[in-house]
């Protein structure tokens, strides 16, 4: 129970005034608490996804494609296949350190890089 800063009556319910002075009322200050910005995830991508996919689709560049980066999946997928599978070694070993840097990555360290 709240009382008049003026006259120190008892204030009942939301008065706007007190009744006995006439005193205005400060406005009861609701509590909400303020909300924090959160940072929205614009996707909700997994490493260990991730991983998996440039483990057995790596030449695919599957996982860059997993993970928003289209223009280096598509440079993966050229590189594999248009050097006649040489390239595809060199990408075979870039997916699998890929891979490794995907599962070495904490979730947090993950979801800054990829999901926001
Ligand atoms: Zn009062």
């Amino acid at each position: 129970m709240a009382n008049c800063p003026a006259c120190g009556a008892p204030i009942e319910g939301h008065q706007e005034k007190c009744s006995y002075c006439g005193a205005v009322l400060p406005k009861e200050e609701i509590s909400t608490p303020t909300q924090q910005p959160t940072k929205v995830k614009k996707h909700d991508r997994n490493k260990i996804v991730a991983a998996l996919l440039a483990f057995f689709l790596g030449t695919f560049g599957a996982d860059l494609f997993y993970l928003g980066k289209n223009k280096e999946g598509v440079i993966y997928l050229l590189v594999s296949y248009l050097s006649c599978g040489i390239g595809a070694t060199v990408i075979l070993v870039l997916s699998i350190i890929h891979m490794v840097q995907y599962l070495m990555m904490s979730d947090e360290e993950f979801d800054e890089k990829y999901n926001y």
